[in-house]
């Protein structure tokens, strides 16, 4: 087996170690050295004297390479041997150089050129880590996965890739860390509430107790009530002494100081500090933060390179299993056949990938613009590995159109850093008469057909 080592000063005694337990032993004197070079090592021992952040950056370099992002990488103090904080011996180094060999070898002959699949085989060849998240006040998210920040190339939008990989029974959750909530556009945990008028919108707006008055129903502010320290009704003049007699406390508790309006709750709103749209506190969504880990199904997919990335589409979606949708889509059709007005409209759409365009960029851009048009109420569901389904309720050609038109436009709008993808659209608007003879399954084949 072969290891370099890269250290400033050499500790000859470190580099005298080394060449009893491995074949080749190659010293570089700085970090910058290594990262060109062609040769391809088991093993890495850096010193710790090139400092965190120099550190940092190298291995960030090292898990985006091609060469070397699943070797494994020990550090070097006062010539005393690290993995990450803990001290080993030299025998755990070749131990650990040895496991990793192995199980790459059952992987290795498959192609690893995007990060996901980098990663993955990197988790493979540890069976004993976990992908642990960590908190930082300064991430969209509040947390991160710093494993998984060295072999990413994009922003902090692989937690859908995390969660898509959980969904398939690749990883496992191991643990519930917490849960939080976020922007429903850009899933962003950084926002800022404030309450507001219900009726004017003025952030202008003061808690007040207010009174009812019996004799005539008023219902104001106390401050309006009180005269001479006393309770006497503005509008009727009574006098106001016990309370659920003479009058009560209505439920209204706040008054906007700019149009005048009571109102019993004001309206919370949500701006996102990201993306800065607005939004009320029911459009808020749920996001929960996991440790994952790696399981035996997912080390059988890495192994037989099976692992897909469609469904992250899926979970953007109302998205149901396809004998379901079949099943609404019947009863679409006979809603349709006896009431003129219950209309609907069916997208089917193929996405066809060249060999180079990385799935995962396109379905997560994907995702991201079907989670922005579609409304609650339209079903999605997969006719195969890349060919998706939508139904739309109660929507006319007219709607379609508009539909139709928002997905060229996004179509378009696709920037992809490598490869290129096809998109086929089929659409079908219902009326009474075009399902008059029609089944669900017989619909949907004929879409699927023309795809
Ligand atoms: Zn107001
Ligand atoms: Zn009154
Ligand atoms: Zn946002």
């Amino acid at each position: 087996m072969t290891i370099s080592y890269i250290s400033k000063r050499k500790e000859s005694t470190v580099t005298q170690t080394l060449s009893e337990h491995f074949e080749t032993v190659r010293t570089f004197d700085s970090l910058d050295n290594f990262i060109p070079t062609d040769n391809e090592f088991n093993s890495i021992v850096v010193s710790l004297e090139f400092g965190e952040e120099s550190i940092e950056n190298f291995i960030i370099k090292l898990r985006k390479s091609d060469k070397h992002f699943i070797t494994p990488l020990f550090f070097e103090n006062n010539g005393a041997f690290l993995y990450f904080d803990t001290k080993i011996t030299i025998i755990e180094v070749v131990e650990r150089t040895k496991n990793v060999k192995t199980l790459y070898n059952e992987i290795g002959h498959h192609n690893y050129t995007s990060w996901e699949n980098k990663i993955l085989s990197y988790f493979y060849t540890r069976p004993d880590y976990n992908i642990v998240p960590k908190l930082d006040k300064h991430k969209e998210m509040f947390y991160y996965f710093p494993l998984v920040e060295y072999f990413y190339d994009g922003q902090e939008d692989y937690f859908y890739w995390l969660e898509d990989m959980a969904n398939q029974n690749i990883f496992s959750k191991v643990k519930l860390v917490d849960r939080l909530f976020c922007c429903p556009f850009c899933f962003s945990a950084l926002m800022k509430f404030s309450d507001h008028c219900p009726s004017c919108g003025s952030i202008n707006i003061r808690n007040e107790k207010f009174i009812h008055c019996f004799t005539c129903g008023h219902v104001a502010p106390e401050s309006n009530f009180l005269k001479n320290e006393r309770f006497v009704c503005p509008s009727c003049k009574a006098k106001l002494k016990l309370i659920g007699e003479d009058y009560d406390r209505p439920l209204e508790n706040g008054v906007c100081m700019d149009c005048g309006n009571y109102h019993i709750d004001s309206k919370l709103e949500v701006s996102c500090l990201t993306c800065h749209k607005t939004f009320t506190t029911e459009d808020l969504s749920k996001k929960f933060i996991y440790e994952y880990k790696l399981t035996e199904f997912g080390r059988n997919q890495i192994k037989f390179g099976t692992v897909s990335s469609a469904d992250l589409i899926v979970n953007a979606l109302n998205y149901i299993d396809l004998n379901y949708f079949t099943f609404t889509l019947n009863w679409s059709i006979q809603m349709q056949r006896r009431y003129k007005e219950e209309m609907f409209s069916i997208i089917a759409l193929k996405l066809t990938l060249s060999e180079k365009t990385s799935s995962y960029d396109l379905l997560l851009e994907f995702s991201k613009f079907l989670r922005r048009t579609f409304r609650t109420t339209d079903f999605c569901s997969k006719i195969d590995n890349n060919s998706f389904i939508f139904l739309f309720p109660k929507t006319d050609s007219a709607g379609l159109d508009v539909l139709k038109s928002r997905i060229d436009d996004f179509i378009k709008s696709i920037k992809l850093n490598r490869g290129k993808f096809e998109v086929k659209i089929e659409l079908f608007t219902s009326t009474k008469e075009n399902v008059e003879e029609e089944t669900a399954q017989q619909l949907l084949a004929k879409l699927a057909n023309k795809l």
